[in-house]
């Protein structure tokens, strides 16, 4: 159980950090919920899962594209036992078009909050002598694809800084790890479809299988439940020497 355990997950109003927002909560930690938003919606999802879970749940704006934003996240959270670094936004084009703003929006908000919000968290966790921190990367922070430059530099990045982080952490009680999902079917890849439909001419189901699958062997998507089961298991003892490195939840997509 993590009852007493306050953890912040970042970018977690949908999606990957919404599952693992819900399962944390679920295992009974005391759960701080984010985005760039501030919305009636957003302050709504934290009542909502307070009476799902018997949990204290609260939601903090904070844009994760900047840096001072990142840091006051931790500090108006009051620190936090695990923090989950989840918020990720994606572009696609080839390198020489790539838009330069775009390439230092997804550095600042998949990368360097990261770095921001740990260097808040970390003091709090060596006060404790424990501490979790759980890094979002991808099966495209351990292999690339054509035209995502920006998303794969950052997703390799964010595993540089786990292994940094886990050492400099090390002997501390503090951990520090990466998950690294394949395709995951959230609000943001559902979208896709209707696209890819009209592009490829083909239904959905050839759609998901033949495009979007074609790199998971599974044929499957993982689901948002299973990155919050593996975060959960990050999270607890039977992972206390479980530090720096991945955790791929990718259907054999990197075994590949
Ligand atoms: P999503 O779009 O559903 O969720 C992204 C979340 O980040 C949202 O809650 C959004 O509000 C938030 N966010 C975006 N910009 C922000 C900002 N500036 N400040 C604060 N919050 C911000 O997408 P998802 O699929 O759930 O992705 C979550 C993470 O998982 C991302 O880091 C993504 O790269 C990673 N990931 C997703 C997949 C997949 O297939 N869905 C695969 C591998 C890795």
């Amino acid at each position: 159980t993590l009852a007493g355990k306050r953890a912040i997950v970042t970018g977690s109003t949908s999606g990957i950090g919404l599952g693992i927002a819900r399962s944390l909560a679920e295992a009974g930690a005391e759960v701080i919920l984010n985005s760039f938003s501030d919305s009636t919606e957003d302050h709504a999802l934290a009542t909502d899962l307070a009476t799902e879970f018997g949990v204290t749940v609260r939601y903090i704006q904070a844009d994760m594209s900047k840096g001072d934003a990142a840091r006051a996240l931790v500090e108006k959270a009051g620190g936090c036992d695990i923090l989950v670094n989840n918020a990720g936004i994606q572009h696609v084009a080839r390198i020489e078009e790539f838009p330069t703003e775009k390439w230092d929006a997804i550095i600042a908000i998949n990368l360097s909050s990261a770095f921001h919000t740990t260097a808040a968290a970390l003091p709090g966790m060596v006060k404790k002598g424990w501490g979790r921190v759980i890094n979002i990367s991808s099966a495209h922070g351990l292999t690339a694809s054509p035209y995502k430059s920006a998303y794969i530099a950052a997703k390799h990045g964010v595993i540089g800084l786990t292994k940094t982080t886990a050492l400099e952490m090390a002997g501390k009680g503090v951990t520090a790890n990466a998950i690294c999902p394949g395709y995951v079917l959230t609000p943001i890849v559902e979208k896709q479809i209707p696209d890819q439909m009209k592009t490829h001419d083909m239904d959905r189901e050839t759609v998901i299988k033949e495009v979007m699958l074609s790199r998971q062997p599974s044929g499957e998507f993982a689901t948002v439940e299973q990155m919050g089961g593996t975060a959960v298991f990050l999270a607890s003892d039977a992972a206390a020497q479980i530090t720096g490195t991945t955790i791929s939840v990718d259907g054999g997509w990197t075994a590949m």
